[in-house]
């Protein structure tokens, strides 16, 4: 075992499934890495549909009692889960710089980020009122809200702790019960999580994680078993749609955050050194490997010289490595099948008369490493523009009038997130609204956080995490006619 942490016990390699670790039933395991250096980090159980089975199954009895509770004692245990993942920040940081390779600085940010959304459920699901309706008979109408049902959730490695607590703390605190597969290039950070919700005191069966190689097996059983009643998904839009298909049989409800596609919009009227700030970490933060990470730079004609100057003299100043060692600004992308990929883009925008202004190239760093690159004369029909790049390459069109700009923006199946910088107050209303996406930041970049609903429209998903409408994800509404008044 090559992580040293302070608390070792942090680090567990078997699954969770109704309070206690316990191997695959074939006693099959899968080897995590270490994106940065290739290292061999732990060797975890592997599970299929029949430990999930279980697992949905204890999730199930362990929900009646759970659901029963005042909603303060259910907050309780997920203050004492925040506060927990807090002490344990760093460890929790050593673990994900390992297994995902972001810098240690980007992990303890990520811990936090992560902890905020236990902390934020553990007082919103005190706060699930419903509604008195004046019938126009002598009856009332109450509406009351109640737990959805057994919740199986599926993560993505991009963000390994604060994709799981924003899930998870919200079907707790409402009194649902949770089976997590966490993804399989990440588990050891879920699996440090639920360690941490169990010393919190949850409850045995509340808080399953089902680890695993196979992960259309575990999605199986989730889709398909009618005891589930509601799937959680991040991750890229093909397996989101997959899903959604798997879970019609049973009409369970979903809530999808799948891929993006951001355009980066930069108006002549913008202020140049803000846009270049905005722009540079909406592009490179975790390596480019972010749902809402800039996709696309859409800069006006006459400011895009000087946007292109400015900000590649900015990316010239990063320095890739091993996010374990000081200095280091950006780690690797998650594997080497993923370095190619983004390699592939580059290259096909290349062939297509694109201008490599900076990087374009794998790095030489390792395996997983890639260039941070910024294209020039490119144009709507290349890769760059059409497709998710979930990597450090920033592709900079050139646009005319603000009409090209929105047409230019909604060219495409997705709609997360998407940005402007103006410093017109009209152009920002007017450009907000034209534009199809769940969330627009506005001369803003860093628009996350635990108290806004995270989400996307079109082909980028459903639903909302975070913020009071977080809690609607895990929630029925049920009516209640009282008549004979
Ligand atoms: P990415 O390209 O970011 O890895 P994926 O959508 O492939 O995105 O992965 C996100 C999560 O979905 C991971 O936990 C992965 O294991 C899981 N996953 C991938 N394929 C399936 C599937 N067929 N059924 C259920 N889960 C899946």
């Amino acid at each position: 075992m090559t992580i040293q942490l302070k608390d070792a016990s942090l680090l567990k390699t078997q699954a969770f499934i109704d309070g206690a670790w316990v191997d695959g039933d074939q006693g099959e395991t899968f080897a995590v890495t270490d994106p940065a250096t290739g290292q061999h980090l732990a060797d975890v159980a592997s599970v299929g549909a029949t430990e999930t089975r279980r697992a949905i199954d204890a999730a199930a009895r362990a929900m009646i009692e759970w659901k029963a509770l005042p909603a303060k004692s259910r907050s309780d245990v997920l203050e004492k889960w925040h506060q927990l993942i807090l002490d344990n920040t760093e460890d929790l940081a050593i673990i994900m710089t390992a297994e995902q390779g972001k810098t240690l600085a980007e992990s303890r940010g990520e811990v936090a980020y992560g902890a905020s959304f236990v902390k934020w459920f553990a007082e919103e699901g005190k706060r699930v009122y419903g509604d008195i309706i004046p019938t126009p008979s002598d009856r009332r109408g109450v509406v009351v809200k109640q737990p959805v049902g057994v919740v199986a959730a599926i993560t993505p490695w991009n963000f390994p702790n604060a994709m799981i607590t924003r899930k998870a703390g919200p079907a707790l605190a409402v009194g649902c019960a949770i089976v997590l597969k966490p993804a399989a290039e990440t588990p050891l950070s879920a699996l440090a999580l639920v360690e941490l919700a169990n010393r919190a005191g949850l409850p045995a069966g509340l808080f399953n994680v089902v680890p695993g190689i196979d992960a259309p097996a575990i999605g199986g059983e989730m889709t398909s078993n009618p005891t589930v009643k509601k799937v959680t998904f991040t991750g890229s839009t093909p397996v989101g749609k997959l899903l959604m298909k798997q879970c019609a049989d049973t009409v369970k409800r979903t809530s999808m955050e799948l891929g993006g596609n951001a355009p980066v919009i930069i108006f002549d009227d913008a202020d140049l050194d803000i846009a270049v700030a905005g722009a540079l970490t909406a592009k490179y933060r975790n390596s480019g490997q972010t749902c809402i990470c800039a996709n696309r730079l859409l800069v006006q004609e006459g400011i895009y010289d000087a946007f292109v100057e400015k900000f590649s003299a900015a990316v010239s100043e990063f320095r890739i490595g091993n996010g374990f060692e000081a200095g280091t600004t950006h780690g690797p992308v998650i594997t080497e099948k993923a370095a190619k990929e983004i390699h592939s883009k580059v290259q096909n925008a290349v062939e297509e008369g694109a201008i490599v202004v900076i990087g374009g190239q794998p790095g030489e760093q390792g395996a997983c490493f890639y260039q941070p690159t910024v294209l020039t004369n490119v144009t709507d029909d290349m890769r760059v523009f059409r497709e998710e790049i979930f990597g450090p390459v920033a592709p900079v069109f050139k646009f005319s009038t603000e009409a090209d700009a929105i047409r230019m923006a909604n060219d495409t199946e997705f709609g997360l997130a998407a940005y402007l910088y103006t410093e017109s107050m009209g152009r920002s209303w007017r450009v907000s609204e034209a534009v199809e996406y769940g969330m627009v930041g506005v001369n803003e970049t860093a628009i996350s956080s635990e108290v806004i609903p995270f989400g996307g429209v079109k082909e980028s998903g459903q639903g909302r995490e975070g913020s009071k409408y977080g809690l609607d994800d895990y929630l029925e509404t049920k009516y209640i006619c009282f008549g004979a008044l």
